[in-house]
């Protein structure tokens, strides 16, 4: 059976009180109650990430870095590489998030060296893509989607592959509040899906985690994690309260 994970990312939020407040709240609420078979993954600022290793290993949850470099160490100012991220306790890393690709201008070809150096260090990628609004209006969101993947992705080896999670998160539904309907989404997943499939053969493909990520939410995480090829969420505005994060673990049928 595919890994069900809901992962946060707290982007640039919170200060070190706050963060060690928010991550105690977190896991306190997950020992009440959370489905054991959910993988529970917390992304906060960089500065916060051993810290946030210590409190998940006691707590049976993870940690993971919202960037790594895609240098491997030298010169490069105010980088973190992979192999430091690691030597913190980290065991995911979301790379190529649409605010990376926007603001920082990542592209697939850097996001391709970053999985490298991530898988090279014992970490999971949570590989995001997906469409801004206007490619979905002009329904180029496969094509697009498609591309990203080719891009970033498909020169993994099959073994490689097996141990990456893609997050599809349509642009325009990123701390918007509109979210993706099921349907939307199960039809984005399944295509990810059958992409995998075609390059590396359909156990893979069924072996693989796709999350979605765009304004998921206590309310309308259940729905969406019932789809068939959605396997969980990434999840920003929500994953910054304790008790909203926690509830969309808490979405999964047990
Ligand atoms: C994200 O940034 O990955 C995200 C899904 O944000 P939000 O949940 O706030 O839309």
């Amino acid at each position: 059976m595919r890994k069900r994970i809901v992962a946060g990312n707290w982007k640039m939020n919170k200060t070190f009180i706050e963060a060690e407040s928010l991550l105690f709240d977190i896991a306190d609420l997950l020992s009440e109650s959370r489905p054991k078979d959910v993988e529970v993954v917390v992304c906060p600022p960089a500065l916060y990430l051993e810290l946030t290793s210590d409190i998940a290993q006691q707590n049976d949850f993870k940690s993971g870095a919202q960037n790594i470099s895609h240098h491997a160490q030298g010169a490069y100012t105010g980088e973190l590489s992979a192999e430091m991220v690691k030597s913190a306790g980290v065991k995911y890393v979301i790379l190529g998030h649409s605010e990376r690709r926007l603001y920082f201008g990542e592209t697939d070809e850097v996001i391709a060296q970053k999985i490298d150096k991530a898988l090279k260090h014992d970490m999971t990628p949570i590989y995001c893509c997906g469409e801004v609004l206007e490619e979905r209006e002009e329904e180029r969101h496969f094509q697009v989607v498609s591309d990203q993947i080719n891009k970033a992705v498909c020169h993994l080896a099959d073994h490689e592959v097996r141990d990456i999670v893609i997050a599809y998160e349509p642009v325009w539904a990123i701390g918007t509040g509109k979210t993706a309907s099921p349907d939307q989404a199960q039809e984005m997943h399944a295509y990810i899906r059958s992409i995998i499939s075609a390059h590396y053969g359909s156990e893979t493909g069924d072996a693989i985690s796709i999350l979605y990520g765009g304004s998921c939410n206590p309310g309308n995480a259940a729905e969406l994690f019932q789809q068939p090829d959605v396997d969980g969420g990434l999840i920003g505005g929500a994953s910054l309260k304790a008790e909203d994060f926690v509830k969309i673990v808490n979405s999964f049928k047990k």
